[in-house]
């Protein structure tokens, strides 16, 4: 059998397969073509992300007898032998005898290539060098023969010594993008007939962090006993958590289910999930919706700043993970801990505040712990989304619904309706009316805010062509459902919706959404 591991059969044999650093491979490029090389090169970035590849490459097409447009010929005799070359000279300092083989090199810079122009000493891990090596290195590097290259590779090049990154030209490496991880290993899966499901795919790719070497051995792993790839299989084999997973963890903090978060961790504690990479995606995932959050200005039970302190919270975890208790079992007080504030918050209410909200019979109120969750929903948020959808409900009636549906339909076809308000009509649904107050879905989420970032002009605009007046509120269908879902309860256990007063009054439309739903300036009187 010939095998060889993925990551070196796919390893990239000329430029164009060097996969998310076009901006790297583009420089080195011209610099081959316009024959501007020089001496000393250092690529710093993560692992995986095709450093030494990048070096090969190079070594390859400045030596090619007749490289175009900069990249080698794979044909002439020097590209041909190139895995033999003796003048291809690569260590890795983090190997024990590389502080030899610096020694080694140095006493053979002098000598001329036995076959191409350049000789090419890569060194890898680099920072690894003693300072008795570095200090060898640096005297070379301060004059380097005219037919020798450098080229240093490092996945920490803060601990390179500022004397020899002052004699190299840098290139600083990134990790390499989800989707062209995804692309690269679809394209590897093809050709060796691996059977993946696509989100395996993406799973393999988030896995490995922006590393492609990292991404092919976990692929090399995975398909070895010739099952189709899946989620599953990933969880199992690797003893990982797929995004599903942590998004069903993050799910059970939203809709304040303790019992069930306990549950995902238990089970996490019994596969004997690695705890760090466990937190690390939980962190990661967090944070996006609480950047997400911040950034779309949507509200929802939990806020950015509620999964920014689940952030802080789990990072602090981390910090513990060296006493000898169960991991596990710190996160879980940890995540109690978060519930209780969470929830502690969320009862504040003023008296006011009481007043204003949906009435509630005071037998709710003794109900179970679960039920406490429901009642909570009830809670309306003083948003102007939140208030508009109430009083919506206040007056809702079919009768007005099918109105709306016709005025809107009316308007939407005038002449008079262009551009973005055009855009969003056509993109929209009245969901539900009463006299005064509609309720809009929009397909597109990004129309939502557009929308409800212009209201004013979008009111104005239907007052001046079909002469009514209505409020208007955009929100996702998914809200939609779930405003529907509360609303069907309230209405069963007979909770009466009263009017809010909207204190927003003057919607600027140059304000952003944020500003407008900042609880500082909408106050309940
Ligand atoms: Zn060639």
């Amino acid at each position: 059998m010939n095998y060889k591991v993925l990551y070196r059969k796919y390893r990239p044999s000329d430029f164009e397969n060097i996969v998310g650093q076009d901006y790297i491979i583009k420089t080195l490029k011209n610099s081959i073509k316009n024959g501007n090389i020089s001496h000393a090169y250092i690529f710093s970035g993560p692992r995986g992300t095709g450093k030494t590849s990048t070096a090969k490459v190079f070594a390859k097409a400045i030596n090619c007898l007749n490289s175009k447009d900069g990249d080698p010929c794979g044909e002439c005799d020097f590209c041909l032998n190139f895995a033999e070359n003796p003048d291809i000279i690569e260590i890795d300092a983090a190997s024990n005898n590389g502080v030899d083989e610096i020694r080694t090199l140095i006493d053979n810079v002098k000598l001329t290539p036995t076959n191409g122009k350049y000789k090419v000493y890569i060194i890898d891990e680099v920072h690894m060098l003693s300072t008795s090596a570095f200090n060898a290195l640096l005297l070379t590097l301060e004059e380097p023969p005219a037919h020798s290259i450098f080229i240093l590779a490092t996945t920490n090049i803060e601990n390179v010594p500022i004397t020899i990154l002052s004699r190299c030209q840098r290139f600083d490496f990134q990790k390499i993008k989800i989707d062209d991880i995804v692309n690269r290993l679809k394209t590897v899966c093809e050709k060796e007939s691996i059977d993946i499901e696509d989100e395996a795919l993406q799973e393999i790719a988030e896995l490995s962090d922006g590393g492609m070497r990292d991404s092919l051995s976990l692929l090399d792993q995975l398909s070895k006993n010739g099952q189709k790839i899946t989620l599953e299989l990933i969880e199992k084999q690797i003893k990982t958590i797929s995004q599903k997973s942590i998004n069903d963890f993050l799910n059970t903090i939203e809709d304040n289910d303790f019992n069930k978060c306990l549950e995902i961790i238990n089970d996490y504690r019994m596969r004997a999930v690695d705890y760090k990479t466990l937190i690390k995606k939980i962190i990661t995932i967090a944070s996006k919706k609480a950047k997400n959050i911040k950034l779309n200005g949507k509200i929802q039970r939990l806020n950015d700043k509620d999964y920014k302190n689940l952030v802080l919270k789990l990072a602090e975890s981390l910090t513990k993970i060296n006493i000898n208790v169960d991991s596990y079992t710190i996160l879980e007080m940890y995540l109690l801990d978060f519930f209780e504030t969470n929830n502690s918050n969320q009862n504040t209410i003023t008296e006011e505040e009481k007043n204003v909200i949906i009435e509630q019979p005071k037998e709710m109120q003794e109900e179970s712990i679960r039920e406490e969750n429901r009642k909570e929903n009830v809670k309306i948020d003083n948003s102007l989304i939140d208030i508009r959808i109430n009083n919506c409900f206040v007056g809702a009636q079919k009768k007005y619904l099918e109105e709306a549906k016709e005025d809107l339909s009316n308007y939407s076809s005038s002449i008079n309706i262009t551009g973005k308000i055009k855009a969003i009509m056509l993109d929209s649904t009245v969901v539900a009316a009463s006299n005064t107050n509609l309720i809009l879905t929009c397909k597109n989420e990004h129309n939502i805010d557009t929308a409800n970032n212009m209201l004013n002009t979008i009111e104005e605009s239907i007052q001046n062509e079909i002469n009514k007046q209505y409020k208007l509120i955009f929100i996702s269908e998914s809200r939609w459902q779930k405003e529907r879902e509360k609303y069907i309860v309230n209405i069963k256990n007979k909770v009466q919706y009263k009017l809010l007063d909207e204190v927003v009054k003057e919607v600027d439309d140059n304000i952003a959404i944020n500003d407008v739903f900042d609880k500082s300036k909408v106050e309940i009187i």
